[in-house]
């Protein structure tokens, strides 16, 4: 993230021009109209793709667009048709979605709705002599990367001769003023998106009004960069217990998802999914890390986060999320901060949780590689089943269980079950006395906690009522793996790739 923040909506207007007059772009901080002109275009390099993009853009790859204009074109179109026709091209080529909702508004009103007039000015500013339609956008600042855009607006110069037609600009005869609002609404939608003027190649998005009058390429390839900023990033699952991880390149960083800014410090994305409301708690340690923690919504939404920079390189956070998909954004800062935590290097990530959740086990996986639909979950509870969680105290009484949807090719036949814990580098395997034996002193060979004809649902018992600190356990993190097998393939096991985890630790957090 970046460590100086200010907060300041920003307002651009992008005009869509008769003539080619040059770029005609309008910020205003602060919501106070100072005009500054930002951006005249000077020679720009060649490349094949050159959409222009800044990285803002809507959340969520969708906005509402509010849109009630009477009335028809000489060629007997409906503005609105037209209006929604070009709103569904833009739906139908990329990966942005307007919903358009029939309802006139007042597009000059600061609400974060978007909406669409014939005017002849933009509230209260004049129309720049060979402007066809302007488009009003605001901003708000996002944690992460540029700011987000809130609200836009689009203006169309009612004082000009409109109408509806496909193909070339009508150069001459009795038609020859008539300007097509259907391409300058094309156009404008693009603004809406978040795309900014295409000096070089066809497209809509050219600052002139003129002959295209449909997406092209660049404008199609422009939207879906623009949105696509989590593909340039590797996303791992989020494990409980503790993950080591390294914040170094090739990582991704924050430009690089964002799309936009010049913020260039190193991430690590972890998704992970909540089933109903659950209490988490993260830490991170680090001796040479500056470490951030942000949760983001599965739409890049930033939820929470921990920047803290006072004592050591250290970040953590407490917070209950309900049911979703989400990602744990491990981060750092754009610039050093302080001389002790760097910009790179190795970190310890711990998560834990709490709440009426058991652990969803992750895929299904088997040592043979065979395929199976066999699910898997499991639950470790101090509290008999009130609350589970996967940290305790070593005092607490604690009951550890997994349950398995057998595959349905798997059920009625003769198998086995297995449970293993796994202590660092020991695997330790549960034998059908209820103990734990060291793998190591079996010669490799699998040890069966149970051998049954399978049903469509095992529950496993792990263990009950174990009190860590009466087997002289104050600190430990165990992970357990369940499965099991057919007795026609003994070397077959079923399993799931994600551990079943236990923290045992005197510390709360
Ligand atoms: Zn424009």
């Amino acid at each position: 993230m970046t460590r100086a923040v200010n907060l300041f909506k920003v307002k651009i207007l992008s005009a869509y021009h008769l003539k080619e007059i040059g770029e005609r772009c309008k910020r205003v901080m602060n919501r106070i109209f100072t005009n500054i002109l930002a951006g005249v275009f000077g020679i720009i390099a060649q490349h094949s793709l050159s959409f222009e993009i800044d990285g803002s853009k809507w959340i969520g790859a969708e906005t509402d667009f509010y849109v009630d204009i009477s009335g028809i074109s000489g060629t007997g179109v409906l503005w609105n048709m037209a209006f929604a026709q070009a709103a569904d091209e833009w739906n139908a080529t990329t990966v942005f979605n307007f919903n358009l909702i029939q309802s006139s508004l007042d597009p000059c009103s600061n609400d974060g709705l978007n909406g669409v007039v014939f005017s002849n000015n933009i509230c209260g500013q004049d129309f720049g002599i060979s402007d066809v339609a302007v488009t009003v956008q605001r901003f708000e600042r996002q944690l992460l990367g540029p700011p987000a855009l809130v609200e836009a607006d689009i203006f169309v110069k009612e004082t000009l001769n409109f109408d509806i037609y496909d193909g070339a600009n009508i150069p001459r005869g009795s038609y020859s003023d008539r300007i097509d609002f259907k391409r300058t609404i094309l156009h404008e939608l693009g603004h809406v998106i978040g795309l900014n003027h295409e000096m070089i190649n066809p497209a809509i998005m050219q600052p002139k009004y003129g002959d295209i009058y449909k997406l092209r390429r660049d404008d199609i390839l422009g939207v879906n960069t623009l949105y696509g900023g989590l593909a340039n990033c590797s996303v791992q699952s989020l494990r409980l217990g503790v993950t080591e991880g390294k914040l170094a390149l090739p990582d991704c960083s924050v430009k690089e998802l964002t799309l936009g800014g010049e913020d260039e410090s190193l991430i690590d994305i972890y998704k992970f999914s909540v089933a109903e409301s659950t209490n988490f708690s993260f830490s991170v340690a680090s001796n040479d890390v500056e470490s951030v923690i942000i949760i983001a919504d599965s739409e890049l939404n930033y939820l929470a986060q921990d920047s803290n920079t006072t004592g050591g390189c250290e970040a953590d956070l407490q917070l209950s999320l309900g049911a979703g998909d989400y990602f744990l954004i491990y981060n750092t800062f754009d610039r050093q901060v302080k001389e002790s935590c760097g910009l790179e290097g190795a970190y310890q990530l711990s998560a834990n949780y709490s709440g009426s959740s058991s652990q969803d086990l992750g895929s299904s996986v088997s040592l043979g590689r065979s395929r199976s639909t066999a699910t898997f979950t499991g639950n470790i509870t101090a509290n008999n089943g009130v609350t589970f969680g996967n940290k305790f105290t070593p005092q607490e009484s604690l009951d550890i269980g997994a349950t398995i949807v057998v595959d349905e090719n798997h059920r009625g036949r003769d198998g086995f079950l297995i449970v293993a814990a796994v202590i660092g580098q020991e695997i330790l395997l549960l034998n059908d006395q209820g103990l734990f034996v060291n793998s190591s002193s079996t010669s490799g060979q699998l040890i069966s906690h149970l051998e049954k004809n399978l049903d469509s649902l095992e529950v496993i018992r792990i263990g009950n009522n174990i009190v860590p600190a009466e087997l002289g356990i104050q600190e430990t993190s165990v992970d357990f793996f369940v499965g099991y097998g057919l007795s026609s393939e003994p070397n077959e096991v079923y399993f799931h790739d994600t551990p079943l985890n236990l923290i045992i630790s005197p510390k709360i957090n």
